[in-house]
């Protein structure tokens, strides 16, 4: 196996024996890039000279016999709405195109806190709407088992880095879906936080109370060590928790015996494609063989799900986004009057995507419809979150798809946003309700395309769905 394939846990042994260096790893890693990015366009910000010095420094560090971090010399890919201190942090969008931050995200602090080795920021839909890549400002994506199809989104250029040898993990955002669904369609892991475990300062705002930071991974191991690294609380994100956050490495075992998971009977209904309820039903048979308990759970608003987020994450997209007016910080485009200007600077610089959310957002919380949308949705968002907390009463876990389909073809869906919203069915309740959630890969359909399924534990219980991950991930191939 290459070692731009390997695993980061697999890959701290190398280095920790001294049978690679960091310099080598790295620069096998970028050798990859050079090979790759023309076709997968994984990134939007390359970091070369900064990842040789830091590889060096990792490797000055090891000959003098010092013990390294489990993620320390690992190149990893960050996604380009996460703050990186004098690297470029654009959203993919052209309204932050030279936007260095002066700060370190939380999450990105914490992780490099165990010198990681940084390859890029990678690429994603423009302030992470979407759920394809191909609404960055700046280049699609490409799914690197399959060129002409998607990586998903929006951390599509963080799941194509880490299936296509370019990275070995990466860090995600995930508001609806957004870590989860690409990782289901690249074939890696991918894990959403409960709301609050992972500090959201210094992640560029979308729709503040469902947006997570979370880890993109080649194994459910990684995932394990990349949470150990961003979890916990934060005086800088007054959301972030002060539950005690655990070693997740002591979820890695392989034993599911007793555990109740509960399959909704809403996740599995028309639209979902029958090859990827084919191979949820297979998972959910190799959990009874290994011993735990499989019962039906009832998620009744499941269907109410999409209205409800698309129209929470919009209004607070609309709120979000309205500091990008050409004043404080971003892009200008000059007009004759302030007002002009604002107008110029938003109407040049936001691609058609962020224009609609911000337009439906306004829309639902104008006076007049706000009751109607706005805190429509947020009562139904309760009655989705009351949904989890009875299901949860009865089980340890729910089990469904990831997304309703594997990857699609580029263009496939660009003309008609609704079909495109329709992809996050399974995702967003997950998001709606605050809860932990994970995509793990479970094989290919008939086009040896990744499938995907997901697990939602309980709030702050990411031990539960790491152990249950692993287990399968022990018996599968
Ligand atoms: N696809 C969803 C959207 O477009 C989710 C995006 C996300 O999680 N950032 O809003």
């Amino acid at each position: 196996m290459a070692l731009h394939d390997k695993t980061a846990h697999e890959l701290h042994e190398l280095l920790q024996t001294k049978q690679i260096s960091a310099a080598e790893l790295t620069a096998d890693i970028f050798s990859r890039v050079d090979a790759a990015e023309d076709k997968i366009g994984a990134y939007l910000t390359l970091t070369r000279e900064k990842a040789l010095a830091d590889a060096k420094a990792v490797d000055e560090k090891i000959s003098r016999g010092e013990k390294i971090f489990p993620l320390e010399g690992i190149p990893c890919a960050v996604k380009d709405n996460i703050c990186t201190k004098g690297i470029k942090t654009t959203c993919a969008s052209k309204i932050l195109e030279n936007f260095i931050p002066p700060y370190d995200a939380t999450a990105y602090k914490k992780l490099a806190a165990q010198n990681p080795i940084l390859i890029g920021k990678a690429n994603l839909d423009e302030f992470a709407m979407g759920g394809s890549t191909e609404n960055s400002a700046y280049h699609v994506t490409r799914n690197p088992h399959d060129l002409e199809r998607v990586p998903g989104g929006s951390s599509g250029g963080s799941a194509a880095a880490v299936a296509g040898g370019e990275a070995v993990f990466a860090l995600g955002s995930d508001t609806g879906g957004s870590i989860r669904q690409p990782a289901s369609f690249c074939g890696v892991v991918g894990f959403k936080p409960t709301y609050g475990r992972v500090s959201r300062y210094g992640l560029v705002a979308f729709a503040s109370s469902l947006d997570q930071i979370g880890p993109l991974t080649r194994d459910v191991t990684d995932c394990a060590l990349v949470l150990n690294a961003i979890c916990g609380l934060d005086d800088m994100d007054s959301t972030s928790t002060a539950a005690q956050v655990p070693d997740f490495t002591k979820s890695l075992v392989a034993d599911v015996k007793g555990l109740k998971i509960g399959l909704p009977a809403e996740y599995f209904v028309k639209g979902i494609d029958a090859e990827v309820e084919a191979a949820v039903r297979r998972v959910a048979k190799e959990y009874e063989k290994l011993g735990a308990e499989i019962v039906e759970v009832s998620l009744p608003h499941t269907e109410y799900a999409i209205s409800t987020y698309y129209l929470i994450a919009p209004a607070e997209a609309a709120t979000n986004l309205e500091r990008y007016d050409g004043v404080s910080y971003g892009a200008r485009v000059d007009g004759a009057d302030v007002v002009e200007m604002m107008t110029n600077t938003r109407t040049e610089k936001f691609g058609a995507e962020v224009k609609r959310r911000i337009m439906i957002g306004n829309y639902a919380l104008s006076a007049g419809y706000y009751d109607a949308y706005y805190l429509k949705a947020l009562k139904v968002r309760t009655l989705i979150q009351k949904d989890f907390v009875d299901a949860f009463k009865t089980v340890d876990l729910i089990l469904t798809p990831t997304t309703p389909n594997a990857a699609f073809k580029l263009g496939e869906m660009t003309a008609d946003p609704l079909t495109m919203y329709l992809q996050d069915v399974c995702t967003v309740p997950v998001n709606i309700a605050g809860l932990p959630g994970i995509s793990v890969p479970c094989g290919v359909n008939s086009q040896n395309l990744p499938l995907g399924f997901q697990l939602i534990g309980k709030a702050l219980d990411e031990a539960t769905i790491l152990r249950a991950a692993f287990a399968y991930e022990q018996i599968s191939d």
